[in-house]
């Protein structure tokens, strides 16, 4: 069955392609699947987001995405906190500044202005203050603030029904799950912003991965079973609906799950965030930080040596202050308390809307079909070389190809390729193959030699394989003093046998007679075929007098034995057995063949199926004349 199966697949090379890979693809789907159940997948995962930060840092110092400079980010810093709390006397800062901050700030035509910052109720008496902030806000239509989704308990406040002005219309045409950026609580803002026609509002949550850092941003999150957009994603829609001179309240998720917007395609990772190319560590020199106690210092008069000019200008105003929170990690900050402030991931998310510059992570199987691709080859080229340099560097080349690759193709294409999986797939392939090739390597080695040594029809040692191992038995005797002996035996009769009952039967009996000599002798011995109807036994460790003893048990199986020719037809056989003993009898190969075939002929000549005796007899042996007078 086996044997029909494989030459059917040895004839159908189609075919057995396509099963090898069918089989590739089996086993390592069952890689996988172990992978997700022992949660190692998870691991891998996140030691991949960590190449992701790395190839981050390589584009962020070899800066191939420049930072847009219409972004400006008015930080509440450390020194803000410090001036204006010692000026005004309270913190946070009393509302009706942000109101005159907001003319100040319109006077110079800006693109928009977004605060991310809340205005909540305030314990505070401030209704005057709430109302003059609402009013300046209201006069613009370019002024942008932040509200908060939560999963709070009902227990500490109740859900808001939110306007709908400020819900996003998703047209949603493909599988995306939202449900990591979906929440059941908000925290209100002052009503006096939240029912202001004109006044902008959206949602400030960032979401981390699970290990703290922040690599993509939800474009909206999803609340009482509407969409909400976030600060960034409608501080550009806002932008860009001013360039395109319409509004954009609606976008679509198409089938390939992009964001259409405008003329721009937004790839949604799997996760459902937009993951986010970074322009820099934030060190004020990517995006020009105004410090807000300067900004205000400049509407109230004072002289200061600074200037800055708002003119088309985004603006972001947040906190940048430890002291105040709202600090997140992201792939580029890299040392201990090295932190990124939540204002400027809303800005590094305008940048990227603005250059079209989002990651594509390419799909689970996408990389699982690369995967594959790069473990055939390497595997390949491991099983088919014969060179362990070549199949090392092939491995080594791969890996280290591939790794570029990825990298080239985030820097310039926009393209997340995964990287851990391909790397630990090739290396495991690496050694599943070395391992295969050495199992079918050594597999291979014994059959050869099998082939090398055997006879094929009675499956004893073969006439070169008998000479070698006498000539070593001679050799190692001869060193250490010892004896070996050889019988050699002769098929009587066996012209006339052939012609009587076939070659075929001729066959058979040489394989019943080669059986018999095996079993009529020790394992240590070695008997061979030695050539037509001759075969040899060497016994190792034997002098003449136990070899004598041999013969004749051999002798006497052979003539004992029934042979069955076919199921009904037996008969019987006998040998003819010659016998010669190193040392006595010969010091070499020739000269003991010689002996043994001499003996041979004596036996044929005096009736065939006995022992015959040439060279010397075992009475004269000194040894054994010796032992015989000593018992
Ligand atoms: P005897 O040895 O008793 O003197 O007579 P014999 O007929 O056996 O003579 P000899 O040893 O010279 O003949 C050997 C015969 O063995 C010749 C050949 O037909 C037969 N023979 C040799 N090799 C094979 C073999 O592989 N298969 C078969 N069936 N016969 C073989
Ligand atoms: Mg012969
Ligand atoms: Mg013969």
């Amino acid at each position: 069955m086996l044997n029909i199966f494989k030459s059917f697949l040895k004839n159908n090379k189609f075919v057995a392609i396509c099963m090898y890979a069918a089989c590739v693809t089996i086993i390592f789907a069952i890689f996988i699947g172990i992978l997700k159940v022992t949660h190692i997948y998870d691991f891998l995962n996140m030691v991949e987001n960590k190449t992701f930060d790395f190839r981050q840092k390589v584009q962020v110092g070899a800066k191939t995405h420049k930072a847009n400079k219409d972004i400006v980010i008015v930080t509440i810093d450390d020194a803000s906190y410090e001036y204006l709390t010692t000026k005004y006397g309270e913190w946070p800062l009393p509302r009706n500044i942000y109101a005159d901050l907001i003319h100040y700030m319109e006077a110079q035509n800006p693109a928009s202005i977004s605060f991310d910052l809340m205005f909540v109720s305030s314990m505070k008496k401030n209704v005057g203050a709430d109302d003059k902030l609402a009013n300046a806000m209201n006069s613009y239509d370019n002024i942008l603030t932040g509200m908060s989704f939560d999963n709070m308990d009902y227990d500490v406040r109740k859900p808001v029904n939110l306007p709908a002005r400020l819900q996003l219309t998703v047209n949603n045409k493909s599988d995306v799950d939202f449900e990591r950026f979906t929440f059941s609580n908000c925290r209100a803002v002052i009503p006096q912003i939240l029912n202001s026609s004109d006044i902008k509002i959206g949602a400030l949550n960032v979401v981390r991965s699970v290990d703290g850092i922040i690599r993509e941003f939800p474009a909206f999150i999803k609340y009482q079973n509407d969409y909400y957009p976030n600060l960034a994603f409608l501080t550009a829609l806002n932008y860009q609906a001013k360039l395109d001179n319409t509004s954009y309240n609606t976008v679509t998720i198409d089938k390939n799950d992009n964001i259409l917007v405008a003329n721009k395609k937004l790839p949604i990772s799997p996760n459902g965030g937009l993951i986010m190319n970074w322009y820099g560590r934030s060190d004020g020199r990517t995006y020009q930080h105004i410090p807000l106690y300067k900004l205000i210092m400049l509407m109230n008069g004072e002289k200061i040596k600074e200037n800055y000019d708002l003119t088309n200008k985004l603006i972001f105003i947040g906190t940048t202050t430890a002291g105040l929170g709202d600090l997140k990690s992201t792939p580029v900050t890299g040392g201990v308390g090295e932190t990124y402030p939540g204002v400027e991931i809303h800005a590094t998310f305008v940048n990227n809307f603005i250059d079209s510059n989002f990651i594509h992570r390419v799909s689970p199987i996408t990389n699982i079909l690369i995967t594959l691709f790069l473990v055939a080859l390497v595997g390949t080229v491991v099983l088919r070389t014969t060179s362990n340099s070549v199949a090392i560097s092939t491995a080594v080349a791969t890996l280290i190809c591939y790794s570029i690759f990825a990298n080239l193709i985030m820097l310039f294409a926009n393209i997340w390729l995964d990287i851990i999986l391909p790397i630990i797939a090739i290396i495991s392939i690496f050694v599943i193959a070395y391992i295969i090739k050495y199992v079918i390597k050594s597999r291979d080695f014994d059959y050869q030699y099998k082939l090398a040594t055997t006879d094929g029809l009675t499956e004893l040692y073969n006439h070169r394989y008998f000479q070698d191992q006498l000539k070593m038995h001679i050799d190692s005797s001869r060193r250490y003093d010892g004896h070996v002996s050889l019988i050699i035996v002769d098929i009587d009769h066996f012209k006339k046998f052939n012609d009587t009952y076939g070659h075929q039967a001729g066959d058979a009996v040489l394989r019943q007679v080669a059986k018999t000599l095996k079993s009529n002798v020790r394992t240590t011995d070695i008997v061979c075929r030695y050539g037509g109807e001759e075969m040899s036994i060497i016994l190792t460790n034997t002098d003449k007098e136990e070899a004598l003893f041999n013969a004749h048990r051999v002798c006497n199986a052979v003539a004992e034995r029934i042979f069955k020719l076919t199921a009904t037809q037996e008969c019987h056989v006998t040998i003819s057995v010659g016998v010669s003993t190193y040392p006595y009898d010969g010091e070499t190969n020739q000269e003991l063949i010689q002996i043994a075939d001499d003996g041979l002929y004596y036996a044929k000549e005096h009736g065939r199926n006995q022992v015959g005796i040439s060279g010397i007899k075992v009475e004269d042996i000194p040894n054994f004349k010796q032992n015989n007078s000593d018992n």
